[in-house]
C-alpha cells in the first residue's frame, strides 16, 4: 500500500463519524497535491486535513487521530507501540550513522525522551527548540531506556506554540547497598552507534569484537523507602571513587583480571550514604550530582526525637 493511499485511509478514517466522505475523494485530493503539485505528502495531510475540517465546521482537537495514540512522554513504558507526541525538540545531537537522518531529544510537560529520525524516512527537518505535533512514531527500548522512532509513516507538523518541559530529575538519598554486574571496568563494542556492553568479548549484536574500555557502576540505592537502580557512567565513577580509567586497566593488567576493579570500587563505595541527583532513563537514574553523606539523614532526626522523648 502507498503511503499516499494510507494517508487517505486515515484522514478518511478520522472525518468518518463527522462527514459524509468518500475515501476515493481524499486519496483524490492528496494525488492533486502530491503528483501534480509536487507537495510533501505531511503538508499535504494538513492541507487535505484542513479542507475538511472547514467542511465539517470543526477544530483539530475534535476529531479522532485514527491509529495511534497520543500519549504523554512519561506514559511511554512499552516497546513497539504506535504514538503520537505533541513534543519540543530540545537538543540535537550529531547523528552518528549515515542510517539516521537526526538525533535528539524530545520533551514534554511530563519528561524527556530521545528521538531517531531515519533517513530514509525523507522528513522535513526538525529544528532546535520547535514544538510539533508528530504523528505515528514508534517506540523502542534499551537497556530499560525508551526511545521514539521518526519513520516514513510520521506525520511532522509545527505548531505555534510554547509548551513546557517538565523535569525528569530524580534526587535519591540512601545507602548504596548493592553493585550489579556489569560494574567497573567494562568493555563496549567499537562499532559505530552500538556501544553494547561486551560479554566475554562478544556483543550481543556484532559478536567478537575489540572492545574499547570504560568504567561504570551500576548501583542500587536504598533510601528506606524504595531500592533505586543508579548508574555512574565513567566521570561520575572516577570521582566517586578516585579510580580513573587509566589507574582501572593498570590495576585489571597487574592481576590479569578485571574482575579486581570492581571489588576495590566495591570496597570504596558499598555501605556508603549519598544524595544522588540527575535525569531519569526508565528505570535508572543518571548520577549527575553525588554527594557523600555522613548517614542517613533520618537516624539523625530519629535521635534528636528520641532525646526530645
Ligand atoms: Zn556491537
Amino acid at each position: 500500500m502507498s503511503d499516499v493511499r494510507q494517508h487517505a485511509e486515515d484522514v478518511h478514517e478520522q472525518f468518518s463519524d463527522h462527514l459524509e466522505i468518500d475515501l476515493e475523494d481524499v486519496e483524490e485530493r492528496f494525488r492533486t497535491l502530491v503528483d501534480e503539485y509536487k507537495v510533501p505528502i505531511d503538508e499535504a495531510r494538513r492541507s487535505v486535513t484542513n479542507h475538511y475540517l472547514d467542511e465539517a465546521g470543526l477544530e483539530r482537537e475534535d476529531i479522532s487521530r485514527g491509529g495511534s495514540e497520543e500519549v504523554r512522554i512519561e506514559d511511554v513504558d512499552e516497546p513497539e507501540q504506535w504514538i503520537d507526541l505533541t513534543a519540543k525538540v530540545i537538543e540535537l545531537w550529531e547523528p552518528r550513522s549515515d542510517s539516521v537522518a537526526q538525533v535528539g531529544l524530545l520533551g514534554d510537560p511530563t519528561g524527556t525522551i530521545k528521538f531517531t529520525k531515519w533517513a530514509k524516512s525523507d522528513l522535513p527537518s526538525l529544528e532546535e527548540g520547535g514544538v510539533y505535533d508528530l504523528r505515528n512514531v514508534v517506540t523502542d527500548e534499551y537497556q530499560g531506556r525508551y526511545s521514539v522512532k521518526l519513520n516514513s509513516t510520521t506525520v511532522i507538523e509545527e505548531l505555534d506554540e510554547e509548551i513546557e518541559v517538565g523535569d525528569d530529575t530524580s534526587e535519591i538519598e540512601g545507602a548504596l547497598i548493592d553493585m550489579q554486574s556489569g560494574s567497573g571496568l567494562i568493555k563496549r563494542c567499537p562499532t559505530e552507534d552500538c556501544t553494547r556492553v561486551l560479554q566475554n568479548g562478544r556483543c550481543s549484536e556484532h559478536g567478537e569484537v575489540e572492545g574499547e574500555f570504560d568504567l561504570r557502576i551500576k548501583a542500587v540505592v536504598d533510601d528506606g523507602i524504595d531500592a533505586h537502580e543508579v548508574i555512574f557512567d565513567k566521570d561520575a565513577t572516577e570521582e566517586l571513587t578516585g579510580i580513573s580509567l587509566e589507574e582501572a586497566k593498570d590495576m585489571a593488567m597487574d592481576a590479569l583480571d578485571t574482575t579486581v576493579v570492581a571489588d576495590e570500587i566495591g570496597a570504596e563505595i558499598l555501605g556508603t550514604y549519598y544524595r544522588i541527583e540527575g535525569p531519569t532513563f526508565g528505570r535508572y537514574v543518571l548520577a549527575d550530582e553525588v554527594e557523600e553523606l555522613d548517614g542517613p539523614a533520618d537516624a539523625e532526626d530519629l535521635l534528636i526525637k528520641a532525646r526530645s522523648m
